[in-house]
């Protein structure tokens, strides 16, 4: 009688990447059988979560990092109901937002898709532009500027919107919109890896603002009949915040036997030679043989890994830079901040000076506001109101010279700004997020394809996480998901 030895697997990074890749090399769905791996997280930091992280303030758990996620991608959905946690998941519960242009908090035209109007009406109606930015995104509407039929190739987002609509239809509603969400900007951000319906609607003949309006969902009815089916939330969030997933992830896995090495760098990957080759995965501390290893960590992190492997992926790692950023969570007491009457929050277009005060002139640090217990209504208490200020962007290093106490003040200073008025919190928290952020930049795809291909060569090897095809929660547990479930599909086909 034979005895299988079973197979090792080490997953580096326990980031949502990484557990969801431990979370199908256990079985996934089914669960673990007698030929799963058995597999060991090793994470660097001292919890799991990456940036799935939350902080209890004034009696409230609150999510530090990310706070909801896209609901029309499949992932969320699949992963909760996988994990029995589906009925947990909660909708947004309010729509719109707010735009600090000209002076004043404003609220956001409607028909944007990814920051870029549709609606030419609602654009004039908002009166977000100056008149000679409106004129100019007109041009777009009554005699659009053809645009070369050349071979379709990767531009920035920026340049293409600027083309059609005028840069200040760039600077005030698409950079820190489409640019806020990834800390970055748009003038540098690659359509193809980021948006790709800009791409081909900004190399049609034609109107931009009609080309991307075509290809927008229509809006839902105004009027609503019985019997319709009401529009699924553009967002949703877990009733614990994002961060319990992480929890119940964890749980799971501890459950299915996986081990979790914390407080540890991998500090190198090397193959081992034979024919019976095998990863061995060394930290200062450990070394660890493996018959399988997924990459789940920062690119940064992931191109030291690769040096001695493949020293052009790693190059390619290396190009992939990260936007560091901070989070000010503020309680206020009611009377003491006056928000918007509609709106989850406000957006502050990254060139926006201070119109007064000690630092007239300096731009914002501020990107956007986030209204934390009007998006998400069970988070609500009677009496007072959670905001967050986010801050830092690619251009910005501000931040790494400025202490917590010197970020909340002039976070505060800029709530001041526009909202007048605004007391003293009564509790407020910074948690920084030191390069977290990925910039997609111009031929971002080319770079990952090239990263790919270097891992079909390294039998054995996956990599995955927000640094490829998706900085979101939905796109990081959907590329740990298929890592895991590609190795495992390769240790099974090596055990035959
Ligand atoms: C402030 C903020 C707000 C966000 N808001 C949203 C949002 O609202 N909605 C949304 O969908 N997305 C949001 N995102 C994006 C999203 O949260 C991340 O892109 C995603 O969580 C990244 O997951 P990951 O597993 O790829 O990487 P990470 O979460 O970065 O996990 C990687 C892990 O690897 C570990 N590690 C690094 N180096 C090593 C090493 N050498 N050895 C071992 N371990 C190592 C790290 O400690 C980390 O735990 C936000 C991101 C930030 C920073």
């Amino acid at each position: 009688m034979t005895t299988q030895v079973r197979q090792e697997v080490v997953v580096v990074g326990g980031g949502i990447a990484g557990l969801c890749a431990a979370y199908e090399l256990t079985g996934g769905r089914e669960g673990p059988s007698s030929s799963s791996p058995r597999v060991t997280v090793i994470e660097a930091g001292p919890r799991v979560g990456g940036k799935l992280q939350s902080l209890e303030i004034d009696g409230r758990v609150l999510d530090s990092g990310p706070d909801g996620v896209l609901a029309r991608r499949p992932e969320i959905g699949e992963i909760c109901r996988d994990l029995g946690i589906a009925d947990d998941l909660v909708p947004i519960g309010a729509s719109g937002a707010s735009l600090f242009a000209r002076g004043r908090v404003r609220p956001l035209p409607e028909g944007l898709q990814m920051g870029i109007p549709t609606n030419w009406q609602a654009l004039r109606a908002s009166h977000v532009l100056s008149g000679a930015g409106l004129l100019r995104a007109l041009r777009d509407r009554l005699s659009p500027l053809p645009s070369s039929r050349g071979a379709l190739q990767d531009r920035t987002i920026g340049s293409l919107v600027e083309t059609k609509l005028g840069r200040e239809v760039v600077t005030t509603l698409v950079d820190p919109l489409l640019g806020g969400i990834n800390a970055g900007r748009v003038s540098e951000m690659s359509a193809a890896a980021i948006y790709p319906p800009l791409l081909e609607a900004g190399q049609q003949r034609g109107s931009l603002m009609a080309a991307l309006g075509a290809m927008a969902p229509p809006p839902p009815s105004s009027d609503p009949q019985e019997g319709d089916v009401p529009p699924p939330p553009a967002f949703v969030s877990l009733v614990g915040g994002m961060a319990s997933l992480i929890s119940v992830l964890e749980t799971t896995l501890r459950e299915r036997g996986v081990t979790f090495v914390l407080n540890t760098s991998v500090t190198s990957l090397r193959r081992t030679a034979g024919s019976d080759a095998r990863w061995s995965v060394d930290s200062e501390r450990t070394t660890s043989r493996a018959d399988g290893v997924v990459l789940a960590l920062p690119a940064i992190g992931a191109s030291g890994l690769f040096e001695s492997l493949d020293p052009d992926a790693a190059a390619l790692l290396a190009q992939i830079d990260y936007a560091s950023v901070a989070i000010v969570t503020f309680v206020f007491d009611a009377d003491d901040l006056t928000l918007p009457a509609t709106g989850t929050g406000v957006l502050i277009p990254p060139e926006t000076p201070h119109p007064r005060g000690p630092f007239h002139g300096e731009r914002f640090l501020t990107t956007a506001l986030t209204f934390l217990d009007r998006k998400w209504p069970h988070l609500h208490r009677p009496g007072t109101t959670v905001l967050r200020s986010h801050t830092g962007r690619i251009d910005d290093d501000r931040l790494e010279t400025m202490s917590d106490t010197e970020v909340t003040e002039r976070a505060l200073i800029e709530l001041g700004i526009l909202f007048h008025d605004v007391g003293v919190p009564r509790e407020s928290h910074v948690t920084r997020w030191a390069e977290s952020l990925p910039q997609y930049r111009v031929n971002h795809l080319m770079r990952v394809v090239g990263i790919e291909n270097a891992v079909e060569h390294l039998p054995g090897l996956e990599i995955a996480g927000a640094a490829l095809r998706g900085i979101g929660v939905p796109a990081c547990i959907g590329s740990g998901r298929a890592a895991g479930q590609k190795l495992r599909e390769t240790l099974g086909a090596k055990a035959l």
